[in-house]
This record gives structure tokens, sequence and C-alpha cells, in this order.
């Protein structure tokens, strides 16, 4: 046998198993953000590098050193595979004049890649849904979409366990004049910096506040805080938001560390967090990034937007203990003369019915089809030999519950089964 291949490092399979939470989840999601006009968009996972080096900050731990970046073989252009779905929105609506005539509310989702170190919550492919606000001052918008997040989690039933961080980072002078102070600070303290801390210290101080390194918590505690030097119309953006949220009944803490990893934000910035997955707990965040279109090359279009991690909400599902819930209703078993026939045309006038159903493919005995019919999950077994061939009838065998085998006549399966399904009593 030749050796089998495996797949990238930290670039997982999602097996049929798991596959059915990230359904469950990507479903709700959907269903919530269409419940807030967001509509779907889709942009392309290879864009540009200088769309990602423009836009997240060329001194960000993504662009710094987890982009997947290559030369086009045929043209030698300069690609990445997307690291986050932000840029890449923000530049298709640049290029399709997208705002023109009225703000947008869109989303998209898929596939995200950073070469990162692999660990339970962190891959090197995951997968973000990503949800964006552009031509909104805000910051009306800015708690739309957390007030939106919070009913996604009621939806998934995870809200009690993630809890929401805010925080303001106020506008480009702002953080001009903050700067300074942070450098100053950890000039003051450059024993207690980390190689990465000590290169941005002069190219992007802010970025050191978002250091991961626990032995750095310390003296990143004990920075100046931008959130005590914003302007007045930052702080009202700031304020105004707090209050929507408190109208909302939305609890959130204040976290004046807050800064979020990409470069293109200003004002408000959020995550939500849970302890449930130990050092990976963001499971969402986002911000606001009014300067974004003009940094590439668009007209001013202020913006707001966040992602959530989807293998994140689905170790939160999993241990949630949320049922998978892809089982058929029903798994048609049969053997004999005529009975392949006949349990084809079964499968199909149940499906016109709106009945998930399996047929059993492939022959075996009855007994090795009942095996299977039970692994499905479904909660019938609905059975085809030659004597209801005979008589043009299916037998129903309830699988999950007690009850024995009932026939009814094909003309009538799919109405009973519709109502046996439908939660009524099986
Ligand atoms: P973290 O602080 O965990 O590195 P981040 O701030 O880099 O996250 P964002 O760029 O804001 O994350 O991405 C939004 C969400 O995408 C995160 O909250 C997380 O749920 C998810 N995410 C980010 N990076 C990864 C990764 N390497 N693997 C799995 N999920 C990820
Ligand atoms: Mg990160």
């Amino acid at each position: 046998m030749a050796d089998a291949l495996q797949a990238v490092k930290g670039m997982n399979d999602v097996l049929p198993g798991e596959a059915s939470l990230w359904q469950r989840f990507e479903d709700v999601a959907r269903r919530v953000f269409a419940q807030y006009g967001y509509r779907n968009l889709r942009v392309p996972i290879v864009e540009p590098t200088a769309l990602f080096v423009r836009g997240i900050g060329e001194h960000t731990d993504v662009v710094e050193k987890e982009m997947y970046s290559f030369e086009d073989r045929l043209n030698g252009e300069r690609l990445t595979l997307r690291p986050e779905a932000t840029a890449g929105i923000v530049r298709a609506a640049i290029e399709h004049n997208l705002c023109y005539e009225r703000p947008q509310r869109v989303w998209t989702a898929g596939a995200m890649f950073r070469h990162e170190r692999p660990q339970k919550g962190r891959y090197r492919q995951f997968h973000q849904f990503d949800v964006e606000a552009l031509g909104f001052a805000g910051p009306d918008v800015d708690a739309e979409q957390i007030v939106l997040l919070a009913r996604l989690w009621r939806e998934l039933g995870l809200d009690r366990g993630i809890t929401l961080h805010v925080n303001s980072i106020g506008d480009a002078d702002e953080r001009r004049a903050h700067r300074q102070a942070l450098i100053d600070y950890f000039e003051r303290h450059a024993e207690q910096l980390d190689d990465d801390a000590k290169r941005r210290l002069h190219a992007n101080p802010l970025r050191i506040l978002d250091s991961k390194n626990l032995a750095m918590q310390a003296v990143i505690a004990g920075a100046p805080r931008l959130l005590d030097r914003l302007g007045g119309a930052s702080r009202a953006h700031f304020d105004g938001l707090q209050q929507l949220l408190a109208d909302h009944g939305i609890a959130f803490a204040v976290n004046a560390r807050l800064v979020r990893g990409l470069d293109y934000y200003n004002r408000t910035v959020f995550e939500w967090v849970t302890d449930r997955l130990g050092a990976q707990g963001t499971v969402a965040g986002g911000g606001r990034y009014d300067g974004l279109f003009e940094q590439l090359g668009g007209k001013p279009t202020p913006a707001c937007g966040f992602a959530i991690g989807v293998e994140r909400m689905v170790l939160l599902l999993q241990e949630a203990g949320t049922a998978a819930a892809d089982a058929p209703a029903a798994y048609i078993v049969h053997a004999g003369e005529g009975t392949q026939r006949l349990a084809a045309i079964a499968g199909e006038s149940l499906r016109d019915a709106g009945v998930d159903v399996v047929v059993n493919a492939g022959g075996g005995s009855f007994k090795s089809q009942m095996k299977k019919a039970d692994a499905s999950g479904a909660r019938f077994a609905l059975v085809i030999g030659e004597d209801e061939v005979a008589a043009n009838t299916v037998g129903i065998k309830p699988l999950r519950e007690s009850g024995d085998q009932t026939t009814v006549p094909l003309a009538a399966l799919a109405s009973t089964l519709a109502a046996r399904t439908m939660g009524s009593e099986p």
C-alpha cells in the first residue's frame, strides 16, 4: 500500500458527526443576520498581499508572521490567503461602489488562514462568520451588532457562558497623542518587554497592549489608558454606545486594555469572551473602522463590524451538550422481489411531503438493514417486504420508543409519517 497522505498541520477535516453542529450554528446565524437586514456577500479567498498589509497594518502579528503569501507563478503577483474578511469586503465595496446610494449591511462566511501555533481553538485554517455595516457612523449600529450577537447566543443556548467586553480606542489624533505616553511608559519598563514589544515600541506601541505573553501582562496593566484621554466626539460616541446597551439590558464590562489585533479599528472595539475554552477565550470580536475605506483608496465611509470564530462556537456547543440534529426521520429497509421499486417510490413521496428519509442501498438481509436503520438515528424504520409489495402497503416500526409495527397503505404513508414526526405521538 502507498503511504497515506495527511491533512496540512492546523487544517482540519470536519467529519459528519461534528459538521451537524457547524450546520446548526450556521443556520441560526444566517437566520439572525436576516432578522436585522444583513445581506450575504461573497469575496475571494485570495487577495493581493498589499490589501492586508495596508488594511491590517504592517506591525501586527497577522502581517508580520501569520500570512500565507505566495507569488503567482505565471505573473509574479504577490497574493495572500485571506487572514480575515473585513479588508476584502471593504475592497469589494470600493470596487463596486456598493455604498454609493445608501449604506449597506452585509455578512460573509468562510475559511481564513493564519500561520499560528495550532492548539485547541486555534488553527491555521479556521472559519469565521463576518458581519459588516458599511456607511454608518454609529453608535446606533455599533449597538445593533452587539444586540444581534446577544440574540445569537440566546438562540444557540449559550448566553450564560459568554461575556461582553467593550472599549473605545478613540480616533487617530487621540491615538497619536496617547502613543508618546505609551512609548515613554514602556521605555521606563524596557527590561520587562519581550522581543516583539521592543521591536514595536516605536513603530506601533499600541500593539504591545494586545500581547498574549503572560509575562508582560503586569507591565501592560500599568500602561497609560487611552480611554482616559478621549476627545469630546469619541467620548460622546462611547457614552452613547453604553447607554444603548443599557437600554437593551445588555451586561458589559468596560475593558480599557482591549485594543484588538488589527490596526484598522477606531473608537468602538468589543469582544465576547468565555472562560470555557482555556486560553482561546474570545469567540467573537469587532469594532469600528472609520478610516479603512480611505486607507484602501475609497471615499471616507464610516463602518463597523465583527467576526465570530466558528470552531470556537462549535467547541462551546459541544461543551454545552447541544444535540446534533441531522438524523433522518425514517429509514426504509426492503428485501425481496419488487421491494426496491416500492422503497424508491415511498422515499420520494415522503420527501415530497417534507419528511427526511434514507432508503437502504446496497442490499443485505432485513436484520443487517435494521442495524443500519438504528445507526442512522432515524425515529422509524419503514419496512417493505414482498407482502407489502403485494398489498401496496408499508410497515412502520418505531426505533426510539416502544410500540409495535403498524401497517399503512402507501397512499397514507406520507401523511401518517408527517403527523408522527411533527412532534405528535409516535
Ligand atoms: P485571538 O485573540 O484569539 O488570537 P484575534 O483577535 O486574532 O483572536 P480576530 O482576528 O478578531 O481574532 O478574529 C475573530 C475571531 O476569529 C476570534 O475571536 C476567534 O474566535 C476566531 N479566530 C481568530 N484566529 C483564530 C484561529 N487561528 N483559529 C481559530 N479561530 C480563530
Ligand atoms: Mg490572533
